[in-house]
């Protein structure tokens, strides 16, 4: 008879920003303890988890996580996936660092994306100006290129809408290798999250409708409305093939653009998070398990608590700016998740979430919300 294994008591985190922290308070009730990797002395999640002050590619501060915990795991993509080589021989780390090189690179994700059998929009790779021409030739404008790779300070994308402005837009995003994506003329953007465990079973939340204003997630409201059985299946079906992949153990999110309505609808997958997302933080108050907990059971080889919704939630997040002080006092409904981090223009620093028995209760407290936080 194979021997029990002993409970897990410590897990450790490659990152330490919100994700980390929000990971950390999930498992804080069943007496699991949090250690974090990151550069940032006095990073969020280090409020409540011990913090190891190092990169993500100093191998000396990966194998200090390595030998501290139990069991690793990371909070965000750009980890570099060497973390992986580090880690393995001394603990496992989940998800399967490979999926980092597949989320980190565009052309790789998408070409995995096709293997896979599932929807993308149409694409070209791109390496220099020559290579953007023809792609321009065959897909036509408007066009988005995009940087095969992130971080490129910033200068990631840009949309192009003649031919004649290619050169500009190639330089703009620093003559890098890109993609050449077809613009698609999206009724909206939604996303799947989903928890894949240690043996292999998969819990799906309910898909979220998301709004981004200048490339920042703004608002996400779960489950989303008309939402056909045959788009869940698709959503489920992408999900599921990027899971079993890559013996995923963790959560996952997969993001698309749903071109069509009604009977007509239909998904294109535009890329992947390997990690919990910010399109999955209404699970905290508006899901049975949240996506942060379903991880941490998933990596520490638990089963997995239900993804089933609880009501209608809707999740806002919080950018730039704290909220005025005592402006959501007359507001017991919302569920406020500061961070911790210093307000800066464009910077996440906390989320709200709404959730109400119905959609039109939920639609009312959006309402007053918006109309409270000014
Ligand atoms: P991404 O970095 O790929 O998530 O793109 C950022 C945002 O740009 C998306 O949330 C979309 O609103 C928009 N976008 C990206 N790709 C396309 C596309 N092929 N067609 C239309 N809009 C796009």
């Amino acid at each position: 008879m194979s021997e029990a294994l002993a409970p897990i008591q410590r897990v450790g985190i490659i990152g330490g920003g919100q994700l980390a922290l929000m990971l950390a308070q999930s498992v804080q009730r069943l007496g699991v303890r949090c250690t974090v990797l990151d550069p940032d002395e006095g990073c969020c999640a280090s409020a409540i988890c011990e913090q190891i002050v190092g990169d993500y590619d100093d191998s000396v501060a990966l194998k200090q996580l390595g030998e501290a915990c139990e069991v690793i795991t990371y909070e965000f993509e750009n980890v570099p996936a060497a973390a992986g080589e580090v880690i393995k021989p001394i603990k496992p780390i989940h998800p399967n660092p490979d999926a980092l090189g597949y989320a980190q690179d565009r052309h790789r994700e998408r070409s995995m994306f096709k293997e896979l059998d599932i929807a993308v929009p149409e694409y070209r790779a791109v390496d220099d100006a020559e290579s953007l021409q023809q792609a321009l030739q065959e897909l036509g404008t408007p066009a988005i290129l995009k940087a095969r790779t992130l971080g490129y300070d910033g200068k990631g994308q840009a949309l192009i809408n003649d031919a004649a402005t290619a050169e500009k837009a190639f330089e703009s995003i620093g003559s890098v290798p890109a993609i050449l994506d077809q613009f698609v003329e999206f009724e909206r953007e939604l996303s799947i999250v989903a928890t894949r465990s240690i043996t292999g079973d998969i819990a799906y939340y309910p898909l979220s409708a998301n709004v981004h204003r200048g490339g920042i997630l703004r608002v996400s409201k779960a489950p989303a409305r008309d939402v056909s059985a045959q788009l869940v299946e698709q959503a489920q079906h992408a999900a599921r093939q990027i899971l079993n992949r890559f013996e995923y153990v963790g959560t996952i999110a997969v993001e698309f653009f749903q071109i069509g309505i009604g009977s007509d609808a239909t998904l294109v997958t535009n890329e992947i998070a390997p990690r919990v997302h910010n399109t999955g933080h209404w699970t905290i108050e508006g899901a049975q398990t949240s996506q942060f907990e379903n991880h941490m059971r998933a990596v520490m080889g638990m089963e997995l608590g239900s993804a089933d919704p609880i009501g209608h939630s809707a999740m806002v997040n919080i950018i730039g700016d704290e909220p005025r002080p005592g402006a959501l006092d007359s507001m017991p409904q919302a569920h406020v998740h500061m961070y911790g981090k210093s307000p800066r223009p464009g910077r996440k620093i906390g989320h709200v979430t709404l959730n109400a028995p119905s959609e039109a209760e939920l639609d009312a407290l959006l309402e007053r919300f918006t109309r409270v936080i000014g």
